[in-house]
C-alpha cells in the first residue's frame, strides 16, 4: 500500500465510524460443507512460524531483488510443495524484468473437486516484498514488513493449505504471492496481463494486504475496499452467516481500492477483485517502519480473521452460480 506521510499523519489523527450491517438471506444455502472445526491453536503455530520467519531480520526487509527476498520465495515454495499445492506454470515462479532486476510472484493452484466448476477460478493474493531497509532507529535500519504484508501472504497460503487439505472447493483456487508490490504494484500487474492474455478463467480475486493485528471491537471483523463496487462483501457475509467483512468509508474516501494489488485484476480482467484489510490506521503505528516486527503481530487475531474467513471462501467456491458481481458504475 503507497501513502505520502501527511497523507498517513491525516488518517492516524481522524477516526472512523462503521455501521454494523443485518445478513440477508439472498443466496443459496448449503454451499458450506460440514467438517471438522478448524484447529485454533496448530493455526496460531503455523501462523507464528511463517511470521518468525518471513519477517526475521535475516530477510532483511524481502526487497524485491534481493537475497532476502530470495529466501522469501523459497520458504514459500517449500511450504505449497509440504502441502500440496502444485505450481500452476511450469515452476512457482512468475518472472518479470524492472529495469536492472528480476521480480518473481509465488504462483500455486489447488484444483476444485467439481468437473465443471474447477475450471473457473479464485485468486487469493498478498504481497511477500517490503522495502528493505527504512528509516534507522535506535541503529535497526530492517524494515521487516510483518504486518506488511506478511500478515496478508501468510492467510493466502494458510487458505490454500486448508483447501488442499480438505479438498471442500469445488472451483480451483490460485494463490498468488507478489513482488514489487512496494514499487507500484509491479508484480501483480505483471501477473494480471499474463493471465489475461493466456485466458485465464478468473471467477473473483482478493488481496489481503494488513491483516496482522485486530480492529477495535465494535468494527467488523475487516473490511473491503472497493466495498461499493461489487456486491462482494455482502455475500461473504452471506456465505459466513456473520460480518467478516464490512464497510470502512476511510477506504472510500482515500480510494483503497485503487492502492492495492487487487486493482490491476480489476482492470486487466474486469472480475470482482477486492482488497481486505484490518489496518485502519488507528491500530498499528509502525507502516513502513523498522518496528514493523513479529512481536506486534497479533496471532489469535490472525487465526480468528483466518478462521472465519474459510465459511465465506468456501460458499464463494461451491455456490452453484458465480453470485458475486461487480454494480454498474
Ligand atoms: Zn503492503
Amino acid at each position: 500500500m503507497k501513502y505520502t506521510l501527511s497523507l498517513l499523519l491525516t488518517l492516524i489523527l481522524v477516526s472512523c465510524s462503521t455501521s454494523k450491517k443485518p445478513v440477508s438471506e439472498q443466496t443459496t444455502q448449503n454451499t458450506v460443507t460440514a467438517q471438522e472445526p478448524i484447529n485454533q491453536a496448530s493455526l496460531v503455530l503455523d501462523i507464528k512460524q511463517s511470521m518468525e520467519y518471513l519477517a526475521s531480520d535475516e530477510l532483511e526487509g524481502r526487497a524485491t531483488g534481493s537475497e532476502g527476498i530470495e529466501k522469501a520465495a523459497v520458504y514459500i515454495e517449500n511450504y505449497f510443495k509440504k502441502n500440496g499445492i502444485k505450481p500452476y506454470f511450469e515452476t512457482y515462479r512468475d518472472s518479470f524484468k524492472l529495469k536492472d532486476i528480476i521480480g518473481y510472484n509465488v504462483v500455486g493452484v489447488v484444483e476444485g473437486n467439481d468437473p465443471k466448476l474447477k475450471n473457473e477460478f479464485i485468486i487469493l493474493g498478498g504481497h511477500y516484498d517490503h522495502i528493505g531497509f527504512g528509516k534507522e532507529v535506535n541503529g535497526d535500519k530492517i524494515a521487516n514488513g510483518a504486518n506488511d504484508d506478511a500478515s496478508g501472504t501468510i492467510a493466502a497460503m494458510e487458505f490454500a493449505k486448508h483447501f488442499a487439505k480438505t479438498k471442500t472447493n469445488k472451483r480451483s483456487i490460485l494463490v498468488t504471492l507478489y513482488a514489487a508490490e512496494e514499487m507500484g504494484l509491479k508484480g501483480s500487474a505483471h501477473l494480471a496481463e499474463r493471465l489475461k492474455n493466456e485466458g485465464f478463467n478468473a471467477y473473483t480475486m482478493i488481496n489481503f494486504e494488513m491483516i496482522g493485528v485486530p480492529r477495535s471491537s465494535d468494527e467488523s471483523l475487516s473490511y473491503m475496499s472497493g466495498y461499493e463496487r461489487s456486491n462482494f462483501a455482502e455475500t461473504l457475509n452471506n456465505y459466513a452467516g456473520e460480518e467478516v467483512v464490512g464497510f470502512f468509508p476511510k477506504a472510500k474516501e482515500y480510494q483503497l481500492f485503487m492502492r492495492s494489488d487487487n486493482f490491476p485484476f480489476f482492470k486487466e480482467l474486469q472480475i470482482p477483485a477486492h482488497a481486505i484489510s484490518t489496518f485502519d490506521f488507528t491500530n498499528f503505528d509502525y507502516y513502513h517502519h523498522v518496528d514493523d516486527e513479529a512481536d506486534k503481530m497479533d496471532y489469535d487475531h490472525m487465526a480468528n480473521f483466518i478462521a472465519k474467513m474459510i465459511p465465506a471462501l468456501e460458499g464463494m467456491m461451491n455456490a452453484e452460480t458465480k453470485e458475486v458481481v461487480l454494480k454498474d458504475e
